[in-house]
Protein backbone atom coordinates (compact mmCIF):
# COMPACT_ATOMS: atom_id res chain seq x y z
CA UNK A 1 0.00 0.00 0.00
CA UNK A 2 1.72 3.52 -0.88
CA UNK A 3 0.05 4.97 2.24
CA UNK A 4 2.12 2.43 4.23
CA UNK A 5 5.60 2.52 2.66
CA UNK A 6 5.27 6.27 2.37
CA UNK A 7 4.52 6.34 6.04
CA UNK A 8 7.56 3.90 6.99
CA UNK A 9 9.95 5.44 5.12
CA UNK A 10 8.93 8.84 6.56
CA UNK A 11 9.09 7.13 10.52
CA UNK A 12 12.77 6.26 9.80
CA UNK A 13 13.61 10.04 8.81
CA UNK A 14 11.72 11.07 11.66
CA UNK A 15 9.61 13.62 9.27
CA UNK A 16 6.18 14.09 10.34
CA UNK A 17 3.37 12.81 7.84
CA UNK A 18 0.55 14.86 7.30
CA UNK A 19 -2.50 14.84 8.69
CA UNK A 20 -4.53 13.15 6.02
CA UNK A 21 -2.14 9.86 6.27
CA UNK A 22 -2.37 9.88 10.09
CA UNK A 23 -6.17 9.98 9.87
CA UNK A 24 -5.81 7.15 7.19
CA UNK A 25 -4.52 4.79 8.96
CA UNK A 26 -7.41 5.32 11.56
CA UNK A 27 -9.32 4.89 8.56
CA UNK A 28 -7.75 1.47 7.20
CA UNK A 29 -10.04 -1.72 7.19
CA UNK A 30 -9.41 -5.19 9.05
CA UNK A 31 -8.34 -6.45 6.01
CA UNK A 32 -5.27 -4.18 6.20
CA UNK A 33 -5.04 -4.46 9.37
CA UNK A 34 -1.65 -6.70 9.56
CA UNK A 35 -0.12 -4.64 6.71
CA UNK A 36 -0.61 -1.47 9.10
CA UNK A 37 1.12 -3.35 12.49
CA UNK A 38 3.84 -4.89 9.92
CA UNK A 39 4.39 -1.25 8.62
CA UNK A 40 4.57 0.57 12.10
CA UNK A 41 6.62 -2.28 13.23
CA UNK A 42 9.36 -1.65 11.01
CA UNK A 43 9.42 2.27 12.09
CA UNK A 44 9.44 0.76 15.73
CA UNK A 45 12.22 -1.79 15.17
CA UNK A 46 14.74 0.68 13.51
CA UNK A 47 14.22 2.96 17.12
CA UNK A 48 13.93 0.66 19.56
CA UNK A 49 14.95 -2.87 18.03
CA UNK A 50 12.74 -5.53 19.71
CA UNK A 51 13.33 -3.99 23.34
CA UNK A 52 9.78 -3.71 25.23
CA UNK A 53 10.47 -0.88 28.62
CA UNK A 54 8.78 -1.95 31.91
CA UNK A 55 7.29 0.81 34.10
CA UNK A 56 5.78 0.47 37.32
CA UNK A 57 3.00 2.86 38.43
CA UNK A 58 2.76 3.29 42.53
CA UNK A 59 -0.05 5.20 43.56
CA UNK A 60 1.65 7.63 46.04
CA UNK A 61 -2.34 9.14 47.29
CA UNK A 62 -5.71 7.60 45.90
CA UNK A 63 -8.91 9.31 45.06
CA UNK A 64 -10.71 12.52 46.97
CA UNK A 65 -9.56 14.55 44.04
CA UNK A 66 -11.11 18.03 43.74
CA UNK A 67 -10.69 18.05 39.99
CA UNK A 68 -13.20 16.72 37.63
CA UNK A 69 -12.10 15.13 34.65
CA UNK A 70 -14.62 12.69 33.56
CA UNK A 71 -12.68 9.74 32.51
CA UNK A 72 -10.97 9.38 36.07
CA UNK A 73 -12.42 7.15 38.70
CA UNK A 74 -10.58 9.80 41.30
CA UNK A 75 -12.58 12.54 40.79
CA UNK A 76 -14.82 15.14 42.17
CA UNK A 77 -17.97 13.02 43.00
CA UNK A 78 -16.83 9.74 41.62
CA UNK A 79 -18.63 6.60 42.92
CA UNK A 80 -16.23 4.75 42.08
CA UNK A 81 -15.31 2.00 44.99
CA UNK A 82 -11.86 2.26 44.71
CA UNK A 83 -8.81 2.65 47.23
CA UNK A 84 -8.51 6.10 49.00
CA UNK A 85 -6.22 6.82 51.16
CA UNK A 86 -3.19 9.91 52.05
CA UNK A 87 0.14 10.20 50.79
CA UNK A 88 2.02 7.10 51.35
CA UNK A 89 5.33 7.41 53.55
CA UNK A 90 8.78 7.27 51.73
CA UNK A 91 9.38 4.11 52.90
CA UNK A 92 5.98 2.59 52.15
CA UNK A 93 6.52 3.68 48.37
CA UNK A 94 9.76 2.71 48.35
CA UNK A 95 9.05 -0.93 49.52
CA UNK A 96 6.05 -0.78 46.71
CA UNK A 97 8.80 0.57 44.13
CA UNK A 98 10.70 -2.28 45.01
CA UNK A 99 8.78 -5.18 44.34
CA UNK A 100 7.89 -3.60 40.62
CA UNK A 101 12.03 -3.21 39.98
CA UNK A 102 12.66 -6.68 41.14
CA UNK A 103 9.72 -7.60 39.13
CA UNK A 104 11.90 -6.38 35.94
CA UNK A 105 10.67 -2.59 36.08
CA UNK A 106 13.12 -0.03 35.06
CA UNK A 107 11.10 3.22 35.58
CA UNK A 108 9.06 4.03 39.06
CA UNK A 109 6.05 6.30 38.18
CA UNK A 110 5.07 8.23 41.52
CA UNK A 111 1.73 8.96 41.07
CA UNK A 112 -0.48 10.93 43.31
CA UNK A 113 -4.39 12.50 42.95
CA UNK A 114 -4.91 16.30 43.03
CA UNK A 115 -4.62 19.13 40.84
CA UNK A 116 -1.12 19.64 41.19
CA UNK A 117 1.42 19.84 44.11
CA UNK A 118 1.76 22.54 47.74
CA UNK A 119 5.12 22.70 48.41
CA UNK A 120 5.00 20.72 51.49
CA UNK A 121 3.75 17.77 48.59
CA UNK A 122 7.06 18.44 46.95
CA UNK A 123 9.18 17.96 49.99
CA UNK A 124 7.06 14.43 50.19
CA UNK A 125 7.70 13.38 47.17
CA UNK A 126 11.36 14.46 46.71
CA UNK A 127 11.88 12.41 50.29
CA UNK A 128 10.27 9.63 48.63
CA UNK A 129 12.81 9.89 45.31
CA UNK A 130 15.81 10.19 47.33
CA UNK A 131 14.72 7.10 49.18
CA UNK A 132 13.96 4.77 46.17
CA UNK A 133 16.70 6.29 44.30
CA UNK A 134 19.67 4.90 47.44
CA UNK A 135 17.85 1.91 47.33
CA UNK A 136 17.85 0.85 44.05
CA UNK A 137 21.12 1.31 41.54
CA UNK A 138 20.21 2.78 38.28
CA UNK A 139 16.04 2.97 38.37
CA UNK A 140 14.51 5.48 36.37
CA UNK A 141 11.88 7.34 38.59
CA UNK A 142 8.90 9.48 36.97
CA UNK A 143 6.79 11.62 38.68
CA UNK A 144 3.08 12.53 38.09
CA UNK A 145 1.54 14.87 40.72
CA UNK A 146 -0.21 17.34 38.34
CA UNK A 147 0.07 20.95 37.46
CA UNK A 148 3.33 22.33 38.19
CA UNK A 149 4.00 25.66 39.41
CA UNK A 150 7.15 27.85 38.85
CA UNK A 151 10.08 26.04 40.77
CA UNK A 152 8.69 23.00 41.24
CA UNK A 153 9.56 20.82 38.22
CA UNK A 154 13.11 22.25 38.74
CA UNK A 155 13.08 21.11 42.93
CA UNK A 156 11.85 17.84 41.35
CA UNK A 157 15.31 17.29 39.22
CA UNK A 158 17.19 18.69 42.06
CA UNK A 159 15.45 15.59 44.15
CA UNK A 160 16.75 13.21 41.26
CA UNK A 161 13.66 13.07 39.76
CA UNK A 162 14.39 11.96 35.65
CA UNK A 163 11.41 12.59 33.86
CA UNK A 164 7.86 14.15 34.59
CA UNK A 165 4.35 12.70 33.30
CA UNK A 166 1.55 14.88 32.22
CA UNK A 167 -0.59 13.92 29.33
CA UNK A 168 -2.62 16.04 26.83
CA UNK A 169 -5.00 13.59 27.22
CA UNK A 170 -7.68 14.93 24.27
CA UNK A 171 -7.73 17.73 21.82
CA UNK A 172 -8.26 21.28 22.48
CA UNK A 173 -11.08 21.42 20.83
CA UNK A 174 -12.53 18.93 23.48
CA UNK A 175 -11.05 19.28 25.99
CA UNK A 176 -13.74 21.40 27.57
CA UNK A 177 -16.35 18.63 27.64
CA UNK A 178 -13.85 16.03 29.31
CA UNK A 179 -13.02 18.78 31.92
CA UNK A 180 -13.85 21.91 33.65
CA UNK A 181 -11.70 22.73 36.48
CA UNK A 182 -8.41 23.06 34.41
CA UNK A 183 -7.63 24.12 30.73
CA UNK A 184 -5.96 22.70 27.79
CA UNK A 185 -3.27 25.01 28.21
CA UNK A 186 -2.75 24.58 31.73
CA UNK A 187 -1.53 21.08 30.98
CA UNK A 188 0.56 22.18 27.78
CA UNK A 189 2.23 24.40 30.53
CA UNK A 190 3.41 21.93 33.11
CA UNK A 191 4.64 20.03 30.05
CA UNK A 192 6.17 22.71 29.04
CA UNK A 193 7.95 23.60 32.41
CA UNK A 194 8.61 19.75 32.88
CA UNK A 195 10.69 20.17 29.84
CA UNK A 196 12.39 23.86 30.60
CA UNK A 197 13.86 22.19 33.75
CA UNK A 198 15.52 18.72 32.49
CA UNK A 199 13.09 16.98 33.14
CA UNK A 200 12.55 14.32 30.35
CA UNK A 201 8.78 14.81 29.62
CA UNK A 202 6.28 12.18 29.35
CA UNK A 203 2.95 13.45 27.79
CA UNK A 204 0.14 11.14 26.16
CA UNK A 205 -3.42 10.84 25.46
CA UNK A 206 -6.76 8.71 25.84
CA UNK A 207 -8.75 7.12 23.64
CA UNK A 208 -12.02 6.22 23.53
CA UNK A 209 -13.39 9.30 25.26
CA UNK A 210 -15.94 9.74 22.49
CA UNK A 211 -13.84 11.98 20.64
CA UNK A 212 -13.16 11.82 16.35
CA UNK A 213 -10.26 10.55 14.28
CA UNK A 214 -9.80 14.61 14.15
CA UNK A 215 -9.75 14.62 17.54
CA UNK A 216 -7.14 11.82 17.71
CA UNK A 217 -4.75 13.30 15.16
CA UNK A 218 -5.21 16.70 16.26
CA UNK A 219 -3.80 15.26 20.08
CA UNK A 220 -0.81 13.38 19.02
CA UNK A 221 0.63 16.20 16.71
CA UNK A 222 0.42 18.61 19.48
CA UNK A 223 2.09 16.05 20.97
CA UNK A 224 4.57 16.13 18.81
CA UNK A 225 5.19 19.79 18.86
CA UNK A 226 5.86 19.48 22.56
CA UNK A 227 7.87 16.86 21.83
CA UNK A 228 8.31 14.94 24.73
CA UNK A 229 10.56 11.76 25.11
CA UNK A 230 7.86 9.01 26.21
CA UNK A 231 4.02 8.92 24.82
CA UNK A 232 1.74 7.23 26.92
CA UNK A 233 -1.38 5.85 25.51
CA UNK A 234 -4.22 5.17 27.68
CA UNK A 235 -7.57 3.33 26.28
CA UNK A 236 -10.29 4.46 28.29
CA UNK A 237 -11.57 2.36 31.21
CA UNK A 238 -15.19 3.31 31.57
CA UNK A 239 -15.02 2.77 35.31
CA UNK A 240 -18.16 2.45 37.18
CA UNK A 241 -19.10 5.87 39.31
CA UNK A 242 -18.14 7.38 36.43
CA UNK A 243 -19.33 10.20 34.21
CA UNK A 244 -17.92 8.26 31.26
CA UNK A 245 -18.88 4.35 32.70
CA UNK A 246 -20.98 3.74 29.44
CA UNK A 247 -18.51 4.58 26.77
CA UNK A 248 -17.46 1.20 25.64
CA UNK A 249 -17.00 1.45 22.20
CA UNK A 250 -13.20 0.73 21.42
CA UNK A 251 -12.14 -2.68 20.15
CA UNK A 252 -8.80 -4.16 19.86
CA UNK A 253 -8.53 -3.91 16.79
CA UNK A 254 -9.09 0.35 17.00
CA UNK A 255 -6.51 -0.12 19.69
CA UNK A 256 -4.03 -1.05 17.02
CA UNK A 257 -4.80 1.60 14.87
CA UNK A 258 -4.68 4.27 17.34
CA UNK A 259 -1.28 2.78 18.63
CA UNK A 260 0.32 2.74 14.91
CA UNK A 261 -0.93 6.26 14.26
CA UNK A 262 1.13 7.21 17.11
CA UNK A 263 4.00 5.67 15.83
CA UNK A 264 3.63 7.15 12.72
CA UNK A 265 3.68 10.60 13.73
CA UNK A 266 6.00 10.66 17.00
CA UNK A 267 8.58 8.18 15.20
CA UNK A 268 11.61 7.77 17.52
CA UNK A 269 9.30 8.59 20.91
CA UNK A 270 8.71 5.74 23.93
CA UNK A 271 5.48 4.83 23.07
CA UNK A 272 4.07 3.30 26.06
CA UNK A 273 0.62 1.02 26.41
CA UNK A 274 -1.02 2.29 29.39
CA UNK A 275 -4.25 1.92 31.22
CA UNK A 276 -7.24 -0.36 29.54
CA UNK A 277 -4.05 -2.26 27.89
CA UNK A 278 -5.80 -5.48 29.40
CA UNK A 279 -9.31 -4.64 29.10
CA UNK A 280 -9.40 -3.31 25.49
CA UNK A 281 -6.45 -5.14 23.53
CA UNK A 282 -7.43 -8.46 25.14
CA UNK A 283 -5.56 -11.48 22.56
CA UNK A 284 -4.45 -8.59 20.62
CA UNK A 285 -1.64 -7.63 23.31
CA UNK A 286 1.50 -9.14 21.75
CA UNK A 287 0.75 -7.32 18.21
CA UNK A 288 0.71 -4.05 19.86
CA UNK A 289 4.37 -4.86 21.10
CA UNK A 290 5.12 -4.67 17.32
CA UNK A 291 3.85 -0.82 17.62
CA UNK A 292 4.65 0.13 21.42
CA UNK A 293 7.98 -0.55 23.23
CA UNK A 294 7.18 0.35 26.13
CA UNK A 295 4.32 -0.93 28.97
CA UNK A 296 3.11 -0.58 32.53
CA UNK A 297 4.04 -3.77 34.54
CA UNK A 298 1.59 -4.99 37.08
CA UNK A 299 -1.32 -2.73 38.58
CA UNK A 300 -2.62 0.37 37.70
CA UNK A 301 -4.08 3.59 39.70
CA UNK A 302 -6.95 1.67 40.88
CA UNK A 303 -7.95 -0.74 38.48
CA UNK A 304 -6.10 -4.18 38.61
CA UNK A 305 -3.84 -5.20 35.50
CA UNK A 306 -2.68 -8.78 34.11
CA UNK A 307 -0.58 -10.90 36.78
CA UNK A 308 3.33 -9.33 36.54
CA UNK A 309 4.26 -13.22 35.02
CA UNK A 310 1.70 -13.07 31.98
CA UNK A 311 3.46 -9.77 30.81
CA UNK A 312 6.80 -11.51 30.83
CA UNK A 313 5.50 -14.66 29.14
CA UNK A 314 4.04 -12.37 26.57
CA UNK A 315 7.20 -10.55 25.70
CA UNK A 316 9.10 -13.69 25.47
CA UNK A 317 6.27 -15.60 23.66
CA UNK A 318 6.13 -12.64 21.02
CA UNK A 319 10.03 -12.82 20.64
CA UNK A 320 10.50 -9.20 22.46
CA UNK A 321 13.35 -8.66 25.00
CA UNK A 322 12.68 -6.65 28.54
CA UNK A 323 14.73 -3.80 28.50
CA UNK A 324 17.45 -3.78 31.14
CA UNK A 325 18.47 -1.57 33.63
CA UNK A 326 21.30 1.00 32.64
CA UNK A 327 20.65 0.52 28.68
CA UNK A 328 19.10 3.65 27.48
CA UNK A 329 15.66 3.60 25.89
CA UNK A 330 16.25 6.54 23.62
CA UNK A 331 17.99 6.99 20.37
CA UNK A 332 21.15 8.68 20.55
CA UNK A 333 20.03 11.77 19.73
CA UNK A 334 17.31 11.85 21.76
CA UNK A 335 19.11 10.25 24.75
CA UNK A 336 20.55 13.88 26.15
CA UNK A 337 17.05 15.26 27.05
CA UNK A 338 13.11 15.47 24.08
CA UNK A 339 6.96 13.32 20.83
CA UNK A 340 4.96 13.01 24.70
CA UNK A 341 -2.73 12.52 32.70
CA UNK A 342 -2.77 11.73 35.18
CA UNK A 343 -4.98 8.56 35.45
CA UNK A 344 -5.04 6.20 32.68
CA UNK A 345 -7.89 5.21 31.87
CA UNK A 346 -15.15 5.44 25.39
CA UNK A 347 -17.21 6.54 22.58
CA UNK A 348 -16.16 6.84 19.08
CA UNK A 349 -16.85 9.76 17.02
CA UNK A 350 -16.29 8.30 13.34
CA UNK A 351 -17.33 5.74 11.28
CA UNK A 352 -14.02 3.00 11.38
CA UNK A 353 -15.01 -0.28 10.71
CA UNK A 354 -14.19 -1.64 13.99
CA UNK A 355 -15.24 1.45 16.23
CA UNK A 356 -18.93 2.25 15.21
CA UNK A 357 -19.66 0.58 12.08
CA UNK A 358 -20.43 -3.36 11.82
CA UNK A 359 -22.27 -5.17 14.89
CA UNK A 360 -21.70 -3.85 17.89
CA UNK A 361 -19.40 -5.70 20.22
CA UNK A 362 -20.52 -6.69 23.67
CA UNK A 363 -18.55 -4.48 26.35
CA UNK A 364 -16.15 -6.24 28.70
CA UNK A 365 -17.04 -5.23 31.97
CA UNK A 366 -16.13 -8.06 33.48
CA UNK A 367 -12.73 -7.43 32.39
CA UNK A 368 -12.40 -4.63 34.84
CA UNK A 369 -10.77 -4.89 38.44
CA UNK A 370 -10.74 -2.25 40.88
CA UNK A 371 -7.15 -2.59 42.17
CA UNK A 372 -7.09 -3.73 46.10
CA UNK A 373 -3.56 -5.19 46.32
CA UNK A 374 -0.44 -3.37 46.44
CA UNK A 375 0.11 0.40 47.30
CA UNK A 376 -2.48 1.35 50.54
CA UNK A 377 -3.07 -2.10 51.30
CA UNK A 378 -1.38 -5.06 53.26
CA UNK A 379 -1.65 -7.21 50.74
CA UNK A 380 1.26 -7.62 48.06
CA UNK A 381 1.42 -6.00 44.92
CA UNK A 382 0.96 -7.69 41.35
CA UNK A 383 4.52 -7.40 40.05
S1 LIG B 1 -6.82 12.84 36.35
FE1 LIG B 1 -5.64 13.68 38.09
S2 LIG B 1 -6.44 15.80 38.27
FE2 LIG B 1 -7.94 14.70 37.02
S3 LIG B 1 -9.50 13.95 38.53
FE3 LIG B 1 -7.97 12.29 38.25
S4 LIG B 1 -6.47 12.56 39.89
FE4 LIG B 1 -7.63 14.50 39.68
Amino acid sequence: MDLLNTLVDKGLRRETPTRAEALAVLATSDDDLLDVVAAAGKVRRHWFGRRVKLNYLVNLKSGLCPEDCSYCSQRLGSRADILKYTWLKPDQASRAAAAGLSGGAKRVCLVASGRGPTDRDVDRVSDTIKAIKEQNEGVEVCACLGLLSDGQAERLREAGADAYNHNLNTSEATYGDITTTHTYADRVDTVRKAHAAGLSACSGLIAGMGESDEDLVDVVFSLRELDPDSVPVNFLIPMEGTPLAKEWHLTPRRCLRVLAMVRFVCPDAEVRIAGGREVHLRTMQPLALHLANSIFLGDYLTSEGQAGRADLEMIADAGFEVEETGRVTLPEHRAGGGCGSHEGAGTCGTATADSCGGAPEEPRTDLVAVRRRGAGTDLAPNA
